[in-house]
C-alpha cells in the first residue's frame, strides 16, 4: 500500500500542508479501513470476555503496528516534517478502566485477535469514565474526564435492546471498537450505551442525580458508592451491561444455528471479576423465556460461563443486599433464590450459600457454583484461593479450579513503548520474538558481551532523556537523567504499600540531612490515583506531595534525592515511565496482590524488581533467580498466619525500632505540617500506629536493606546491565499470548 497517496487522498491535500489534527483524523480513518479489511468469519464457537473495564490506552500506534503500516507512516510523516509523537498527542486516551484488571482485559483482547481466535470484549461506553486526577494544594482533586470526540474509534451500530429495570425501561445502543491482532484478524470490543445519557446533568462540583438512571447510566466508571443510591447505580450499570451482553450472545449464536440447548458449543463467556456475575441469572431468565425449562437453562448456562477471580481482599468481593436487587432487577431475584435453594439442598455448609443469613447475595458464589471454571491469576494467588480463601469451594469442586498467570501484550509494552530496545533486540536475535516471546531467551547468550551490555545501559539512558523531556513539557516536572529511576506506579491502595516506599524516602532524607550521602542520586517516582472516597489513600498522596515539595527544594538534599509524583497516571504515562525505569517497586504485602502486571512490563523493559514474594513476583523470582531480583519481607504464609492469630501490633515495631520511629514521627513533624494539612497527616500517622492493617512496619527493616543493596549494586554498571539482560530474556513467559493460549487450551477450547 502506498501510505502517502492514501493519506493525501483522505486529506485532500499534501501532508505537509495539513494540520496535526487533520493528519490524525486521516490516519484514524485509514487505520479503520485497514482494520475492516481484516475481519474474518466467526468460527462456530466464540469467546465473549465480559468486563466492567477495558483500559485500552491510545489506539493509533498500536493499531498501525498490528496492521503493519507503522514504519511506513513514520517515514512518510518525517518526509513531511512531522513526527508521529506530535500526531499522537491529538488522541485522547479512552477512560474506560481503572487499573490492572482493565488493562489485563485490553491485553487479552489484543492476544485473542493475535492468536486468530474468534472473540469479543463486552462492556460499557462510559462517557466520562474514571475521573482525571489533578493536584491542588498538594492534594488529589477529581475532574471529569470526557474523552469521546465526534470522530473516534467508536463505530455506532444498529443493534439496540430494551433493558427493563424495576422502575423503568431504557433503550441501549451498541458501539464497537476494532481490536486488531498483530498480523492477524480484527475482532471487536462491544460497548453498550444508553440512548438517553446526558452529560449535562453533572454540575460544576461533579454531583449529579444518582437516581436519574435514564440520564446517568453510562456516565461514570465506578460511581461513588458511599451512599445507597450510588451502590444501586452500580447494580443498574452491571445489569445493563450483562443484559445487553446476554442478548447479543444469544442473537449471534442463534444466527450461527444454535438451538440454545447447545449454547455452550457456540459461546464461552469469561466473567472478569464479579462485576458481570448477573449474566448467569440473566441468561437463565432469557433461556426460560425462550421456552427452556429451568433446570435445562441452569445446566446450559453453567456449561457456558467461566469465572476469573482477581482478589482476596474481603472488601473487594461484591455482596449486594437482596432488597437492592429486588428494587433494581426484580426479575432476577426469584432466579437467584432458586440458585441459592439448590445450593442449600446440596450443601449444609453456610459459607458456600449464595444468599447469606444477613440477606446479602454473594456474587462470587454464584460464579463458582454456576460456572464451569474458576481461575486465579498467578500461581501463588490460585494456591491461596484453593487452600484458604475459597477452600470450602475447592473441596466441593476441585476440578473447576485452575491457574492462569496473567500476561501483557508485547506489542504495546515493548515494540511500541520501547522502540530503541525492540529494534536492538531485533538486530541481535532477529524478530521471531515478536510472535514467539520465548525467543527472548536467546539474549542469555549475551550476558557476558560487554558491547551489548553497554548498549542496554545506553538505551536506558536515552529512555530517561525521553521521559525527562515528556514530563518537563507536559507537567513541568524536572527529572535528573543521571539518577537512579526508582518507580512505583499503580493504583493507590494500602495493600500495595506506597506508604512503605514513603517511609523509606523519609528515612533517606533524614540520612542525607545527617551527612550520609548516596553515591548515585536517586529519583523516587510515584504515579497513582486514589478512589475518591478512600480517605487514607488520599492522605498518602498528600504526604508524598508534601515530601516532594520539601525535598526537591532543599539544596542540601535535592542533588542526591528527588521525589516526584506524576499527575493522572494512565496508560500513556506508563508507556513513557516504564522504559526509563531502573528499579521496579512491587512491594505489596505478601498474599494481597493477586498477580500484578506492572511488574511484568517493567521486567520486559530491563528494570530490576524490588519486591515481596507476592503475586507474579514469585514467578519472576523463579525465572530470573536470586541474583537478578531484590526480594524482601514476610512470606505469604506468615502474613496469613498473622491475620489468623490477629497478633500483629504495629506499635510494637514502632517502639522497638528507633529508625522506623524517626521516619514515622517525621510525618507529623513541623517541617511537613508547615507544607500540608495537619488533620490529614495526623490521620495517616495514627492509622499507621494504631492499625496498619497491611503491616507496613513488619517489612520496614528488610525493605530498607533490600533497597540499599539494590542502590549499591547499581554502581557496578556491568553487573547491573547483566541483571537487565536476564530480566528481558526471561520475560517471554509473561506474554499475554501465552496466557491466552492457556485459557483457550484449558477453558475456552475454540478451534480455529
Ligand atoms: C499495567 C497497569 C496497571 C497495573 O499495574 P499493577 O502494578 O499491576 O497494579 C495499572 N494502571 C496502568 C495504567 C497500567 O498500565
Amino acid at each position: 500500500m502506498k501510505v502517502k497517496q492514501e493519506l493525501e487522498k483522505l486529506l485532500g491535500k499534501e501532508i505537509a500542508q495539513s494540520s496535526n489534527e487533520e493528519v490524525y483524523y486521516a490516519l484514524l480513518n485509514l487505520t479503520k479501513q485497514l482494520a475492516d479489511d481484516r475481519r474474518m468469519e466467526e468460527t462456530k464457537k466464540k469467546i465473549y470476555y465480559v468486563s466492567a473495564e477495558f483500559l485500552i490506552g491510545k489506539l493509533l500506534s498500536n493499531n498501525m503496528i498490528n496492521l503493519g503500516i507503522y514504519e511506513d507512516v513514520k517515514k512518510v510523516l518525517a518526509e513531511s516534517g512531522k513526527t508521529l509523537a506530535e500526531i499522537e498527542e491529538i488522541e485522547v486516551e479512552p477512560s474506560l478502566g481503572n487499573g490492572g484488571l482493565g488493562r489485563l482485559a485490553a491485553c487479552f483482547l489484543d492476544s485473542i485477535a493475535t492468536l486468530g481466535l474468534s472473540g469479543a470484549g463486552i462492556g460499557l461506553n462510559y462517557h466520562l469514565g474514571l475521573f482525571k486526577q489533578v493536584f491542588e494544594d498538594r492534594m488529589q482533586k477529581e475532574q471529569i474526564n470526557p474523552w469521546i470526540k465526534d470522530q473516534s474509534w467508536l463505530r455506532k451500530t444498529d443493534v439496540t435492546y430494551p433493558v427493563t429495570f424495576g422502575k423503568c425501561t431504557v433503550q441501549s445502543r451498541l458501539y464497537e471498537i476494532d481490536v486488531t491482532g498483530y498480523n492477524n484478524r480484527t475482532n471487536k470490543l462491544c460497548l453498550f450505551d444508553v440512548e438517553t445519557v446526558d452529560e449535562s446533568i453533572v454540575d460544576a462540583n461533579h454531583q449529579f442525580d444518582k437516581t436519574d438512571i435514564e440520564k446517568n447510566l453510562t456516565l461514570f466508571l465506578y460511581p461513588d458508592d458511599s451512599d445507597e443510591d450510588g451502590r444501586k447505580l452500580r447494580i443498574y450499570q452491571q445489569y445493563f451491561m450483562v443484559s445487553n451482553a446476554a442478548r447479543l450472545i444469544i442473537d449471534e449464536c442463534k444466527a450461527k444455528g444454535s438451538k440454545l440447548y447447545d449454547l455452550f458449543d457456540y459461546a464461552v463467556i469469561q466473567i472478569n471479576d464479579t462485576h458481570p456475575t448477573m449474566i448467569i441469572p440473566e441468561l437463565i431468565r432469557l433461556l426460560v423465556a425462550e421456552g427452556m425449562n429451568m433446570d435445562a437453562a441452569i445446566y446450559v448456562v453453567s456449561k457456558t460461563c467461566a469465572y476469573t477471580n482477581h482478589t482476596i481482599l474481603a472488601e473487594a468481593l461484591e455482596k449486594w443486599p437482596r432488597h437492592y436487587l429486588a428494587e433494581v432487577v426484580p426479575q432476577l431475584v426469584p432466579i437467584i433464590e432458586i440458585l441459592d435453594d439448590k445450593v442449600r439442598r446440596r450443601f449444609s455448609d453456610e459459607s458456600v450459600a449464595i444468599i447469606d443469613r444477613n440477606d446479602l447475595v454473594h456474587m462470587a458464589h454464584i460464579d463458582i457454583h454456576y460456572g464451569f471454571s474458576v481461575n486465579g491469576v498467578a500461581y501463588l494467588h490460585t494456591e491461596i484461593l484453593k487452600n484458604s480463601e475459597l477452600n470450602n469451594f475447592y473441596k466441593i469442586y476441585p476440578e473447576k479450579f485452575n491457574n492462569k498467570t496473567n500476561g501483557i501484550t508485547f506489542r504495546r509494552w515493548l515494540l511500541y513503548c520501547n522502540e530503541l530496545l525492540s529494534d536492538t533486540i531485533t538486530e541481535w536475535i532477529g524478530d521471531g520474538y515478536k510472535k514467539d516471546a520465548m525467543e527472548l531467551e536467546k539474549l542469555l547468550a549475551f550476558v557476558d558481551d560487554d558491547d551489548k551490555l553497554e548498549k542496554l545501559l545506553e538505551i536506558k539512558h536515552q529512555n530517561k532523556l525521553r521521559a525527562k523531556e515528556y514530563f518537563k513539557e507536559t507537567q513541568g516536572i524536572e527529572l535528573n537523567e543521571n539518577s537512579i529511576f526508582d518507580i512505583q506506579v499503580k493504583r493507590l491502595h494500602e495493600y500495595k504499600r506506597q506508604q512503605l516506599n514513603v517511609l523509606y524516602v523519609i528515612h533517606k532524607y533524614l540520612e542525607i540531612k545527617a551527612g550520609k550521602l548516596p553515591t548515585t542520586p536517586v529519583t523516587v517516582i510515584f504515579g497513582a490515583k486514589a478512589a475518591p472516597a478512600y480517605t487514607i489513600a488520599k492522605d498518602i498522596i498528600h504526604l508524598i506531595l508534601c515530601l516532594q515539595e520539601l525535598i526537591n527544594n532543599d539544596p542540601e538534599v535535592s542533588p542526591y534525592l528527588n521525589v516526584v509524583m506524576v499527575e493522572n497516571y494512565n496508560v500513556t504515562l506508563a508507556e513513557k515511565l516504564i522504559p526509563a525505569c531502573d528499579i521496579s517497586e512491587q512491594i505489596s504485602l505478601a498474599s494481597k496482590e493477586a498477580s500484578g502486571t506492572g511488574n511484568m512490563k517493567f521486567m520486559l523493559n530491563g528494570a530490576v524488581t524490588l519486591g515481596t514474594e507476592d503475586g507474579a513476583n514469585v514467578e519472576i523470582h523463579q525465572l530470573v533467580g536470586d541474583d537478578n531480583i531484590y526480594i524482601f519481607g514476610e512470606s505469604s504464609d506468615s502474613v496469613i498466619e498473622h491475620y489468623a492469630k490477629a497478633d500483629y501490633v504495629s506499635r510494637t515495631y514502632y517502639e522497638n525500632n528507633p529508625v522506623l520511629k524517626e521516619a514515622v514521627d517525621f510525618i507529623i513533624s513541623d517541617a511537613v505540617i508547615a507544607l500540608g494539612n495537619a488533620e490529614m497527616l495526623h490521620r495517616l500517622y495514627n492509622e499507621l500506629l494504631n492499625k496498619d492493617w497491611f503491616m507496613t512496619f513488619i517489612d520496614f527493616d528488610s525493605y530498607v536493606d533490600a533497597k540499599e543493596r539494590a542502590y549499591k549494586e547499581y554502581e557496578d554498571r556491568k553487573a547491573w546491565a547483566q541483571k537487565m539482560m536476564v530480566n528481558i530474556a526471561k520475560a517471554g513467559f509473561f506474554s499475554s499470548d501465552r496466557t491466552i493460549a492457556e485459557y483457550n487450551n484449558d477453558i475456552w477450547k475454540i478451534i480455529k
